[in-house]
């Protein structure tokens, strides 16, 4: 080791998902919406004027602030954004998670956490989910230095219902918990409103997957406005000017056409309970995923050939080495007709295996 290397941050990084461009592929590998994002998008991008290029953003971000107010009908105090939830999450990291004490995660979750709490020298411990990959709840009763946990949890898409969410927020009134909802507008009710009645829960949401925003990276927080300030204050120690002036416009654009935002989500939890039923009869066992991919496993085909297989069709699914998980197979509901290319490949594949 050279002798400056001892006094640099070393860590280990977070792997994403491939990002292959290949004209005939079929990506199933992050997550991202197969639809295009609503049409008022597009023509905001159309009309963007010069200003927007050649001067800073507004680093109060208040367009798109007052967008996601006038969304979901609450005070713009309450609302924070960043660069995808990422850079939310990170930031809302370094605020918040501030204790000798550890942090608490899941075991099995978004592979993220653990990358950000050992950049931040963050002590974390890790609840087993059981064996049906559920967040066992009591685990969450013990001292700690806050709570996270997405809802529903990736990479398994099981949603966990308010009241149990509820009930490890009311259990923790002297940390914060902070409730990644990357994935909620697929499963069910929100813990924003929650928000009213808990000053220490942070919930976090992102553009990247129900609104088909992922190359925009925009990601948001709602939370009591304490909280928020706390999180401004440690974002203008940072950087400013976090969100480009052409995401703050082209998110405020979206949030406009509810009528298609509804529509996308709706078609997009049809073909995902339509390829549960599909891979059900393959012989394929999941998690009920309540969000846009289904975590699967075959207990006669190993993940990794599978996974092996699909991409040299130019499938991409997303396979994780870890413990507990190196079995299954995370695959991003994309459109009906990628879906159904899918699961023609699987009936050739367990045809020609038997
Ligand atoms: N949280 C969870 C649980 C996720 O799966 C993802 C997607 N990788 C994110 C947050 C981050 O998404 P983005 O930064 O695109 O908003």
């Amino acid at each position: 080791m050279k002798e400056w290397e001892k006094n640099i941050r070393r860590v280990v990084p977070y792997t994403p998902g491939e990002q292959p461009r290949l004209p005939d592929m079929i990506k199933l590998n992050t997550n991202e919406n197969p639809y295009p994002p609503a049409p008022g998008v597009r023509l905001a991008l159309k009309e963007m004027e010069e200003e927007s290029f050649r001067l800073y953003p507004d680093p109060a971000a208040g367009l798109l602030v007052e967008a996601l107010a006038e969304c979901y009908h609450r005070p713009k105090e309450q609302f924070f954004v960043g660069v995808g939830s990422d850079d939310v999450l990170a930031m809302a990291f370094l605020t918040f998670f501030y204790s000798e004490k550890p942090i608490l995660f899941p075991d099995i979750t978004y592979s993220f956490y653990p990358v950000w709490a050992e950049l931040f020298g963050i002590p974390y411990e890790r609840p087993a989910l059981d064996e049906e990959f559920r967040i066992v709840k009591e685990d969450y009763v013990r001292e700690n230095g806050g709570i996270i946990f997405p809802n529903p949890n990736a990479p398994t898409g099981l949603y966990m219902e308010l009241e149990g969410v509820e009930e490890i927020i009311r259990k923790n009134p002297d940390v914060i918990v902070i409730v990644d909802e990357a994935y909620v507008d697929f499963a069910g009710p929100s813990a924003m409103e929650l928000t009213d009645r808990y000053d220490n829960l942070l919930v976090v949401q992102t553009f990247s997957k129900s609104r088909s925003m992922a190359g925009m990276r925009i990601g948001f927080a709602v939370g009591n406005p304490r909280l928020i300030q706390y999180l401004n204050d440690v974002k203008y120690s940072f950087n400013s000017y976090t969100m480009s002036q052409a995401a703050l416009e082209l998110g405020a654009a979206a949030l406009k056409d509810e009528t298609y935002f509804q529509e996308t989500v709706r078609r997009l939890v049809a073909t995902r309970e339509r390829t549960k039923k599909e891979l059900h009869a393959l012989g394929f066992r999941f998690p009920d995923s309540g969000a846009n991919f289904i975590f699967a496993t075959h207990e006669r085909y190993p993940a990794r050939e599978l996974f092996d297989a699909l991409k040299e069709r130019h499938i991409y699914v997303r396979y994780f080495d870890a413990p507990r998980i190196d079995n299954y197979l995370r695959i991003t509901i994309g459109t009906q007709e990628q879906m159904d290319a899918l699961l023609a490949f699987l009936r050739e594949y367990i045809g020609e295996k038997g």
